[in-house]
C-alpha cells in the first residue's frame, strides 16, 4: 500500500479542505465536468470521521445558467506562458480570481490537509497559481496533490510547490462521491463503470485506470438518488468510458432504474457512446429513458486510424448507428459524432473524408482536437515531432498543439474543417484552405 494510502486510510478527527483549482487555457466549456476522484476521496474520508470542506474554484466562479444545468464561468485575461507567447490568441483564467479564491479560503475552517485535485496536463498553471495562494492563506498546512496531471506527470508536478504528490491509484469504490458539497449545483454525475476494456494509441484510460470494473449497482442508484432526490437537478452525466459495454447486464437495468425513480432526468453522456453497440433495442432503450444529448465516439473513418482507435468501431457499424437513433427519435442536432483531428500521421484530407462521411449520413461531426497524452503511444510520436513536450506540459494544449505548435495542419485549415463540420463552408472552396504553415515554437 502506498504511503498516501495509508495516510487517507489511518486519518480521523482531521479538517480536510478539497480544491479544484481554476483553469488556465484559451477556451473552457461546463462539460458537466467535475472532480470525481476528489469528491469520492472527500467522502471517504469523511466516512472516517474526518471533517470535510470543498474549494471548487470552476464552480464558485459561475456566472450565469446554460442548458441543461451547466454554468457559464467567469473568465479572466491573463499573460500567456512563455511557450505560448507567440500564438495569436487571448489566454484566460477560467473561475475564481485571486483574491476572490483567498476570501473563500479564509472562510473555511484552517485545515489539517488540503488536498488540490488536477484535470488535464496543460491546466497545471492553475494548479501551481491555486497552491501558491494556499500556501499564503494556510501556511504551515501540508498540501497533497492528487489527480490527473499529478499522475501523468508526477516528476513535473514535484514543481507546485506540493508537499505530496499522488502517483497512484486509490480504491475507493466503495464510497460515494461527496456531491453534497456543492450548494446549487444543477446537474449530476454518475459513473457507472471504471476504466475501459480498450486501449486506443492517443488515450490515458489505461494508465489511469488499469482495469476496467462495474460499480455495485446499489452504489450506483444510491449516488444518483443523493444528487437528484432533492429536485434541484433534473441533468445527469455519464462519466463513464465504455458506457455501454456489457450493456445488457450492467448499464440498461440501471438506465431503468433511474427513470424509474427520477422520472423526468435528462441524460447526457459527454463521453463518447461506443456506436458498435448502438443497434435498434439499444437506441430505443435511450431514447425511451430520457437521453437527451449524445456524443458518438467514431473518431475517423480512415482505416488506419480506426485501428489506432483500438478498432472499435467501422464505417458500417457508425451508419447503422446513426439509422438505429434515427429510428427511435433522435434529430441529427443531437447526434454529435467525435472526429479526431491532429494526430501525428494523420492528414488534413483525412480529417475532411470522416467529416464528409459523417454529414452525408446525417450525424452531427464535432471535431475533437487531439492533445498528446504522456505515456501513450501517440505522445512518444508526437514527442519525436516536437521534442519539448516532454518537458513542458503547456505544449500539448489542444487548441494550439496541432494547429499551431506541431505544424501537422495549419491554423486556416483547423478552421476550415471546423467550418466544414459545421455545414457553415461555401460550395465555392470544395477544398480546406492550405495557408502557409508557420512555426508557433522553435
Ligand atoms: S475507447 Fe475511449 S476511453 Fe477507451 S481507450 Fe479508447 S479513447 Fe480511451
Amino acid at each position: 500500500m502506498s504511503e498516501l494510502s495509508s495516510l487517507f486510510r489511518e486519518m480521523t478527527g482531521a479538517v480536510v479542505l478539497g480544491v479544484n483549482p481554476p483553469v488556465h487555457d484559451f477556451t473552457f466549456f461546463d462539460l458537466w465536468a467535475k472532480p470525481l476522484g476528489l469528491l469520492f476521496l472527500l467522502d471517504y474520508l469523511r466516512e472516517r470521521g474526518n471533517r470535510v470542506f470543498l474549494a471548487d474554484c470552476i464552480f464558485e466562479g459561475r456566472t450565469g445558467e446554460l442548458s441543461f444545468g451547466r454554468n457559464a464561468i467567469r473568465k479572466t485575461e491573463i499573460p500567456k506562458p512563455a511557450c505560448l507567447a507567440a500564438i495569436p490568441r487571448r489566454y484566460h483564467r477560467f473561475g475564481l480570481g485571486e483574491e476572490d479564491f483567498r476570501t473563500l479560503l479564509e472562510s473555511c475552517p484552517v485545515p489539517d490537509y488540503i488536498l488540490v485535485t488536477s484535470m488535464m496536463t496543460y491546466w497545471y498553471g492553475g494548479v501551481f497559481s491555486c497552491i501558491d495562494t494556499l500556501r499564503q492563506v494556510f501556511p504551515r498546512v501540508p498540501v497533497i496533490l492528487g489527480g490527473i496531471y499529478a499522475r501523468l506527470c508526477p516528476d513535473h508536478a514535484k514543481r507546485s510547490g506540493a508537499d505530496m504528490i499522488q502517483t497512484e491509484p486509490l480504491d475507493l469504490e466503495f464510497s460515494l462521491p461527496a456531491t453534497d458539497l456543492y450548494r446549487g449545483l444543477r446537474y449530476g454525475v454518475l459513473a457507472t463503470t471504471f476504466g475501459c476494456p480498450f486501449r486506443c494509441e492517443y488515450c490515458a484510460s489505461r494508465l489511469l485506470e488499469p482495469s476496467y470494473r462495474r460499480r455495485d449497482p446499489g452504489l450506483v442508484l444510491k449516488d444518483a438518488a443523493r444528487q437528484l432526490s432533492g429536485g434541484g437537478a433534473k441533468d445527469l452525466a455519464f462519466y463513464d468510458d465504455a458506457l455501454l459495454v456489457g450493456k445488457e447486464r450492467h448499464f440498461y437495468p440501471l438506465l431503468e432504474a433511474l427513470n424509474k425513480r427520477h422520472p423526468g432526468t435528462r441524460f447526457h453522456s459527454p463521453n463518447g457512446l461506443h456506436v458498435r453497440e448502438i443497434d435498434d433495442e439499444c437506441a430505443e432503450m435511450l431514447k425511451k429513458r430520457g437521453f437527451e444529448t449524445l456524443r458518438l465516439s467514431f473518431e475517423s473513418s480512415d482505416p488506419e486510424m480506426q485501428r489506432r482507435g483500438s478498432d472499435k468501431t467501422s464505417d458500417e457499424e457508425y451508419v447503422a448507428a446513426l439509422a438505429s437513433l434515427r429510428k427511435a427519435g433522435f434529430s441529427g442536432g443531437q447526434l454529435e459524432t467525435y472526429i479526431l483531428a491532429g494526430v501525428p500521421g494523420q492528414s488534413v484530407e483525412s480529417v475532411e473524408r470522416s467529416i464528409r462521411f459523417v454529414l452525408e449520413h446525417g450525424g452531427n461531426p464535432k471535431i475533437a482536437e487531439f492533445s498528446p497524452v504522456p505515456g501513450t503511444p501517440s505522445f512518444r510520436r508526437a514527442a519525436e515531432l516536437l521534442p519539448g513536450l516532454t518537458d513542458e506540459p503547456l505544449l500539448s494544449n489542444k487548441t494550439v498543439y496541432s494547429s499551431y505548435l506541431a505544424g501537422n495542419m495549419s491554423p486556416t485549415e483547423l478552421q476550415a474543417l471546423k467550418d466544414l463540420a459545421k455545414g457553415q463552408r461555401e460550395e465555392r472552396s470544395k477544398k480546406p484552405k492550405f495557408a502557409k504553415r508557420t512555426a508557433y515554437y522553435p
